[in-house]
C-alpha cells in the first residue's frame, strides 16, 4: 500500500501503483485549492512585501506539483514503479518543507506567532492533505508529519507546550487516518481488479465456445427481444446478425409458424419457460429454416442484476437433426421385428395401450387377437431354422394382406402373432377376421420345393369386458389361444370367464401336483386287457389315479398335461413303471403290464436306465411289460424319442401305438418303429359300431396290416354288445373297455386274478 513492496507478483504492486497514482492525478485540483485556501489564511502573518513574495512561492510550487501529478496519471497506462511513487512523495515532501517556512519563521519571531489564522492555516492543510494525499499514503504521512513537526517546534518555542502536545496527537490521528484511508482504497481496488479479470476470462472463453463449438449463445432481454446475436447464432438462424438484434426470439425460431399461430409443441414449451422467468435444460424443438425442418436442443438460466431486476435469458443452443435422425431409426429398429419387418412385441403391446385408451374415450370396444400356428414346431424340427424362417416370412406377408386400417398386425415372437383391433364395436367382424385368418394360413406354402401345411389358431379378448389393460387384455387373449390350442388347433375362442376359471384350477394343480408323489396321493388302477376270441384275460393296462385329501379323485386327463408342461412326468412317470412292473411281478404266468408312457418322457435319455432298473428291482420278465405311446411321439423329431424308443425295445419291452385314430391316423407311423400292437381309439369303434363308413374302413385296413407284419390289434373303450360284435367281426385281436371290466384298484385287480384262475382251473 506504501508503493514500497515489490515482492510476490511484480506486475499486481505495479498496477496497484498506478492505480494509486492515477487517484493522486486526479485530486491534483483540489490539492492545489487547498493550498490556495491556506496562503490565503496566513497572508496576515506576513508584512506586506512578504505576502507576495511568499504567496508566489508557494503557488508556484504547488501549481508545479499539481502539474506533474496530473500530468503522471495521465502519463500512466497500467503500471507504475516504485520511482514514479517516491516521486509523488518527494513532491509532498518539497510542498511540505516549503510550509514550515512560516511557522520556524513564527517561532524565530519573524512572523507574528500569536496570529490564530496561522495555526488554523496549518490545521486546514495537514487534515486536507491527509485527505488528499491518502491514494499515496507516504505522500501523505510526510507532508502531515513535516508540517506539524514545524508547527510544533513553533509552538514549544513559544512556550505553548499543551498545544505542541496537542497538534503532535492531531498529527497521529491524522497519519492514521491517512494510511486508513490508503489501505481502503488499495482493497477496494484489488476486488475490482480481481473482478475485471474474472469477466475477461469469461468473456474470452464464451467467446471461444462461440467461434469453435458446435453449441452457440444467445442473450435476449426482458422483453424477449434478441441482444447483439453472435455470428454463430445467426448463422444456425440463417439471418445476418445484424439484422436479428431486437427481433423476438420466438419469432426467430418459430419461422413461418409465427404468423399462423401453430407451433410445435416444443415451442410451446419454451415460450411458458421464458414467459416464467424459468431455468430449463435439454428442450428440443423443430425450428423451419428455409423450408427445411431442423431440430435444436436449447438450454437457457434467467438473468438478475444486482437488485434482482430480471435482465432475460442467457443460454446456448446446438442443432441435433442428425443425433435425433440416429435414435429415430434406433427406436424404429427397437420397435420392428427383424425376421418379418412386422411390429414387434414392443410396438403392440404400445399399439394396444393406445386403442385400450381410444376405445375408453369413445365408449367403444378394442380387441386382441392373438395367433400361433399349428404344427410349425414339426416344421422347424425336420426341415431346419432357415425353412422355418421363411415360413414366417410367408405367414406375415399372408397376415399383412389381410390387415385394414382398423388393424395392426405383429409377431410377438416365435410362432406367434397379433392383431390390435382398434375398434371392435362388431363382434361379428372381429370373428369373420378370426375365422379368415386360419383359414388363409391353413393354404399350403411352397417353400424351397417343399409344400408346408400348418394351421393357425386363435384367441380373442375384447376390452373393457375381458379386461381394461393392455396386461389383462392380453392375458385373457391368451388363455383364449390357449383354449383353441388345447381342442387340437385350427380353431378360434373368444374369451370368457371359465378360461380364468379353468386357468386359476391349473395353477392350484400344478402347485398340489408337486407334492402329491411324496405325499402318496398316487395310486394305479388296473384295467383288463382280453382276447377277442378266448375272452381270456391277458394283462392289464396300468392307469394312474390322483386321490387329492381336498380335491377329491383327479382323473389323468386333467393333470397328465400339466405333469409334462411343468416336467414332474419325468418323476411321477418313473414311480408309474416301477409301480407298475412291482405289481406285474405277483401275477402268475405270463400276464402282461401296459404302461402309458408320454412323448415328454422320452426326451429324457435317463427313460432307458429307469425301465432297465424297474424290470431288475421287480425281476419282471421285459416281455410282460408294454409301453403304450401315441403318435404324438413322432411330432417331435430331433429329440432323439424314437432312438430312446429303439433302446427301450432291445431290452425286449413291447411297445403299442395308443390311441389311433385320434391324431393323423397315419398308417406310415407304424412302419418307423417295431411295435407290437395298435390299439385303436374308443371313438373309432364308436362310430364304426354306429356305422360310419370312415372308421369302419380305417379300422379294416389297419386290421390288415397289423396282421401282415405280424402285430396286434386292440380295441378299445368296447362297452357294448354291439361294439364287441363288431370289433370281433372286424378282426381286431384285443379287446380292453368297461363291457369286460373297469379300471380297478389294486386289491380288486388281485381278487380278479385269483378268481380268473380259479374259473381256468375249473375249466
Ligand atoms: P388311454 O391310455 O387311452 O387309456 C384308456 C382310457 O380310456 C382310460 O381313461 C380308461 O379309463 C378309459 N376307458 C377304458 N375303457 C373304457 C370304456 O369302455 N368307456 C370309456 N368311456 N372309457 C374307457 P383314464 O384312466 O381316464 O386315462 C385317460 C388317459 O390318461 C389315458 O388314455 C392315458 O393317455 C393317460 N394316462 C393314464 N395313466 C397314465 C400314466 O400313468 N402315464 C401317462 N403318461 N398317461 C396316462
Ligand atoms: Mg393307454
Ligand atoms: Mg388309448
Amino acid at each position: 500500500m506504501l508503493g514500497l513492496d515489490d515482492g510476490g507478483d511484480a506486475s499486481t504492486w505495479g498496477r496497484l501503483r498506478a492505480i494509486q497514482l492515477d487517484a493522486l492525478g486526479r485530486r491534483a485540483a483540489l490539492l492545489f485549492g487547498l493550498h490556495v485556501v491556506a496562503v490565503m489564511l496566513t497572508l496576515p502573518a506576513f508584512v506586506p512585501w512578504q505576502r507576495v513574495l511568499w504567496a508566489s512561492t508557494v503557488l508556484a510550487g504547488t501549481g508545479a506539483v499539481a502539474w506533474r501529478r496530473r500530468r503522471m496519471s495521465d502519463r500512466i497506462e497500467n503500471e507504475a514503479s516504485r520511482r514514479d511513487i517516491a516521486g509523488a512523495v518527494i513532491d509532498s515532501l518539497a510542498i511540505a518543507l516549503l510550509w514550515t517556512f512560516p511557522f520556524l519563521a513564527a517561532a524565530r519571531g519573524h512572523v507574528l506567532p500569536a496570529s490564530p489564522d496561522l495555526w488554523l492555516a496549518g490545521l486546514a492543510l495537514t487534515l486536507g492533505s491527509a485527505l488528499i494525499l491518502a491514494p499515496v499514503p507516504l505522500a501523505g504521512v510526510t507532508f502531515v508529519v513535516v508540517v506539524a513537526a514545524a508547527m510544533a517546534l513553533a509552538l514549544l518555542t513559544a512556550q505553548m507546550h499543551l498545544a505542541a502536545a496537542a497538534t503532535v496527537m492531531v498529527a497521529g490521528l491524522l497519519t492514521y487516518l491517512t494510511l486508513a484511508l490508503g489501505h481502503a482504497l488499495v482493497a477496494r481496488h484489488l476486488t475490482q481488479a480481481a473482478l475485471d479479470e474474472r469477466n475477461e476470462t469469461v468473456s474470452l472463453l464464451l467467446r471461444d465456445f462461440d467461434e469453435q463449438g458446435s453449441d452457440w449463445l444467445w442473450e435476449i432481454d426482458a422483453a424477449r427481444r434478441i441482444v447483439h446475436a453472435s455470428e454463430r447464432f445467426a448463422a444456425a438462424c440463417r439471418l445476418p446478425a445484424e439484422t436479428m438484434t431486437n427481433l423476438p426470439f420466438l419469432q426467430v425460431l418459430a419461422g413461418p409458424t409465427w404468423e399462423a399461430g401453430n407451433f410445435a409443441a416444443g415451442l410451446r414449451q419454451l415460450a411458458e419457460k421464458l414467459k416464467q422467468r424459468e431455468g430449463f435444460r435439454d428442450l428440443t424443438l423443430p425450428i423451419v429454416l428455409d423450408g427445411e425442418e431442423r431440430w435444436w436442443e436449447i438450454a437457457a438460466r434467467p438473468r438478475y442484476d444486482a437488485n434482482g431486476v430480471f435482465l432475460g435469458f442467457r443460454g446456448v443452443a446446438s442443432d441435433v437433426t442428425e443425433q435425433r435422425a440416429s435414435a429415430d431409426k434406433i427406436n424404429r429398429m427397437a420397435r420392428f421385428d427383424t425376421l418379418t419387418g412386422l411390429p414387434n412385441r414392443l410396438h403392440v403391446n404400445e399399439a394396444l395401450s393406445r386403442a385400450l385408451t381410444d376405445a375408453e374415450r369413445w365408449r367403444s370396444r378394442c380387441a386382441f387377437m392373438m395367433i400361433d400356428l399349428d404344427r410349425f414346431k414339426a416344421v422347424n424340427d425336420t426341415l431346419g431354422h432357415p425353412i422355418g424362417d421363411r415360413l414366417l416370412g410367408r405367414v406375415s406377408e399372408r397376415l399383412s394382406q389381410m390387415m385394414s386400417e382398423n388393424e395392426l398386425i405383429g409377431r410377438l415372437g416365435g410362432d406367434e402373432f397379433a392383431v390390435v383391433v382398434r375398434d371392435a364395436s362388431d363382434p361379428q367382424r372381429v370373428e369373420r377376421l378370426a375365422r379368415t385368418i386360419i383359414d388363409t394360413l391353413s393354404r399350403p406354402y411352397e417353400v424351397d420345393q417343399h409344400t408346408l401345411l400348418i394351421g393357425a389358431s386363435v384367441g380373442v379378448a375384447t376390452s373393457p369386458r375381458d379386461g381394461r389393460t393392455a396386461e389383462t387384455l392380453i392375458r385373457s387373449a391368451d388363455l383364449a389361444l390357449y383354449r383353441s390350442k388345447d381342442r387340437g388347433g385350427g380353431v378360434f375362442h373368444a374369451y370368457e370367464p371359465q378360461l380364468h376359471a379353468d386357468a386359476e384350477e391349473r395353477r392350484v394343480l400344478e402347485l398340489e401336483l408337486r407334492q402329491a408323489l411324496e405325499r402318496g396321493e398316487l395310486a394305479l388302477h388296473y384295467q383288463p386287457v382280453v382276447d377277442a376270441g378266448s375272452g381270456n384275460l391277458r394283462g392289464f393296462e396300468a392307469l394312474l389315479r390322483w386321490n387329492h385329501p381336498r380335491l377329491g379323485p383327479i382323473g389323468p386327463n386333467r393333470f397328465v398335461g400339466i405333469a409334462e408342461e411343468t416336467r414332474l412326468i419325468s418323476p411321477i412317470g418313473e414311480w408309474v413303471a416301477r409301480t407298475a412292473c412291482e405289481e406285474a411281478a405277483r401275477w402268475p404266468g405270463d400276464l402282461r403290464v401296459a404302461v402309458n408312457v408320454s412323448p415328454e418322457q422320452l426326451t429324457n435319455p435317463n427313460f432307458v436306465t429307469v425301465i432297465a432298473s424297474a424290470l431288475a428291482q421287480s425281476r419282471l420278465p421285459a416281455q410282460r411289460l408294454e409301453l403304450e405311446v401315441t403318435e404324438g411321439v413322432f411330432m417331435r423329431e430331433g429329440t432323439g424319442a424314437t432312438r430312446v424308443l429303439e433302446q427301450v425295445l432291445d431290452l425286449g419291452v413291447r411297445l403299442s401305438l395308443d390311441d389311433f385314430g385320434t391324431g393323423f391316423s397315419s398308417l406310415g407311423y407304424l412302419s418307423r418303429t417295431r411295435f407290437s400292437s395298435i390299439k385303436i381309439d374308443r371313438s373309432f369303434v364308436v362310430s364304426a359300431a354306429q356305422g360310419v363308413a370312415e372308421p369302419l374302413a380305417i379300422i379294416r385296413a389297419v386290421v390288415a396290416l397289423a396282421r401282415s407284419l405280424g402285430m396286434m390289434t386292440t380295441a378299445e373303450g368296447v362297452e357294448t354288445e354291439a361294439e364287441l360284435a363288431l370289433v370281433r367281426e372286424l378282426g381286431c385281436t384285443a379287446i380292453q373297455g368297461y363291457y369286460f371290466g373297469r379300471p380297478l384298484p389294486v386289491d380288486d385287480t388281485r381278487d380278479l386274478i385269483r378268481r380268473n384262475l380259479g374259473k381256468a382251473r375249473a375249466a
